[in-house]
């Protein structure tokens, strides 16, 4: 049976009395949690769902949420996560080119649904929690009976979340249940001795995301651990969790750390308990992960991935050890190449990391492509999109990640920048990402971004975006010479912007298209 809920079920059978999701008060077991997914496939089917239909998830990190995927998943059905901080305009277009016949909503949310449900296929809406004008609150929706579980093959889609769409549409990536399984286990398989019951995990990261999904809630219960839905990042709360509920695993993005180390009250939370912290989603700067493991005794191990991959392809794992700075090694069965633009392998690095007076970076770097079990299926109905996306070569089909990298002899790999992020400024090619480095050593700085504006001579400037600490006196000037006495002229921000705070997705990621139009 290839349905990725039945790692559930073996959880359920093995410990059903073990916790499954805790949040606030309630303590839901595994065997608790089986029986209702069971329920929740049953009221789907008796809807008149069927296996492949589309089941639009709509909801903040909860319980609800946890049992309306494993639900759906157990029906058969395809889940569409939507980012919940989308309003009617963004979930229009999940919506109809998914063809959802179900919503399962939040009641906040239940207005943006029904703003555009005539121009889609939404028949059946479930609304959790408050007051919901239309549709059938969760608990009533659930049907008594345990639905068994629907048949699924390797290649049949199980998940489709949509990419945030800074460029064009939002597109449909589809992930099987063999993608995803496979990248559930390889996530237990880079943490020292997997996850088990006795594990638990802080669930702060959004489950519509592919990192909150895999990574965190499909990792922590395919292995029988406790997961910890958050709803909304706040540092505060995060950390006090961590701290009463004696959590043992955490993953995060960047933006994540690096609140937390600015909390004026960092310095008092007890995170003795955590035995390995993650982070991906964009590179952590160096600064930030030092300042982490000097406040407390977990060490953060960096990996990457996409939406597209399930999301994992490389981390740095205790199991085979960590390069500062770098994204790690693939993981079992992932190849990855750094290639260039007619897909010649780029050559190792002979030692180590990019020395900048040694090498030309350009001529070393090349774009990352990876090929796996996790490499999703395609993108829904796009042709012409998965025809870029994917290059045949040996025998493999290859994913075009759109990450500049190198890898060092060791094989580790390390992400330069994304590919539209390089500033070509008087015909020079700046990675932002080695100039945020830099900012973020300056002891004023609190949060810093850098993109390429429009220039009328050189083609583009070099812009830095600067949050200062709350206690800074610097200027501008200074924050720009700072630079110039540690990098190449042409690298250096020529303009510094001081802002209250960076716009950032809810995935951390700094909307740096916001910051070039501004
Ligand atoms: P879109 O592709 O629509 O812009 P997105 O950026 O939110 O959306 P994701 O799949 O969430 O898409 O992000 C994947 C990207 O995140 C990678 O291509 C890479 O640029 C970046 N990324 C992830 N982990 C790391 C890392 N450790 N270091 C650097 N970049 C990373």
């Amino acid at each position: 049976m290839t349905n990725l809920v039945t790692s559930v079920q073996t959880v359920a059978s093995d410990h059903p009395d073990e916790p499954a999701v805790v949040y606030e008060d309630t303590e839901i077991t595994y065997g608790e949690l089986w029986a209702q997914t069971g329920q929740f496939a049953a009221a789907l089917r008796e809807a008149g769902a069927e296996p492949g239909d589309r089941v639009a998830v709509y909801l903040p990190n909860l319980p609800q949420f946890v049992v309306a995927f494993h639900g759906a998943l157990r029906a058969g059905c395809v889940v569409v996560p939507m980012n919940p901080q989308y309003k009617s305009r963004e979930i229009s277009h999940l919506l109809s080119d998914s063809g959802a016949e179900t919503v399962v909503a939040l009641a906040d949310l239940v207005p943006f649904v029904e703003e555009v449900r005539d121009d889609t296929d939404v028949e059946t809406l479930v609304t959790v929690g408050g007051e919901a004008d239309a549709g059938t609150p969760f608990r009533e929706f659930l049907t008594a009976g345990d639905d068994g579980v629907a048949e699924r093959a390797d290649d049949d889609v199980a998940v489709q979340p949509y990419t945030s769409g800074t460029t064009g549409q939002p597109k449909g990536v589809q992930l099987t249940h063999h993608n995803l399984a496979s990248n559930a286990s390889q996530s237990i398989d880079i943490i020292p001795d997997g996850i088990g019951p006795g594990d638990r995990q802080l669930g702060v990261l959004p489950l519509f995301h592919i990192y909150g999904m895999t990574v965190v809630m499909n990792a922590t219960l395919f292995g029988g651990g406790a997961y910890y839905p958050v709803p909304e990042w706040d540092a505060q709360t995060a950390l006090s969790l961590v701290e009463d509920a004696e959590l043992t695993l955490m993953h995060g993005v960047p933006a994540m750390y690096n609140d937390v180390i600015n909390q004026p009250n960092a310095e008092d939370f007890d995170l003795s308990s955590l035995r390995l912290c993650g982070v991906g989603g964009s590179g952590i700067p160096v600064e930030v992960l030092r300042r982490f493991e000097e406040l407390y005794p977990v060490k953060i191990y960096e990996g990457y991935g996409l939406t597209e991959t399930s999301p994992i392809t490389h981390f740095n794992s205790p199991n085979w050890g960590r390069r500062v700075g770098s994204i790690g090694k693939p993981l079992e069965g992932v190849h990855a190449r750094v290639v260039t633009g007619d897909f010649e392998e780029v050559a190792p690095v002979a030692e180590g990391p990019v020395d900048e007076d040694a090498v030309d970076t350009d001529e070393i770097t090349g774009e990352l492509v990876v090929s796996g079990p996790n490499v999703m299926k395609g993108y829904s109905g796009l042709p012409e999109a998965n025809r870029e996306a994917f290059t045949e070569a040996d025998g493999q089909k290859w994913f075009h990640t759109g990450d500049l990298g190198y890898h060092d002899e060791d094989g580790y790999f390390y992400v330069v920048d994304r590919k539209k992020h390089m500033i070509n400024t008087a015909g020079y090619n700046v990675y932002p990402r080695e100039v945020e480095e830099l900012l973020f050593e300056h002891e004023a700085v609190a949060d810093a971004a850098v993109v390429g504006i429009p220039d009328d001579r050189r083609g583009e400037t070099v812009k830095a975006f600067v949050v200062p600490t709350p206690d800074a006196d610097v200027t501008a000037d200074e924050i720009r010479q700072y630079c110039l006495d540690s990098m190449a002229e042409y690298k250096h921000p020529r303009e510094v912007e001081f802002v209250d705070e960076l716009p950032r997705t809810t995935t951390g990621k700094v909307k740096k298209h916001e910051l070039v139009e501004e």
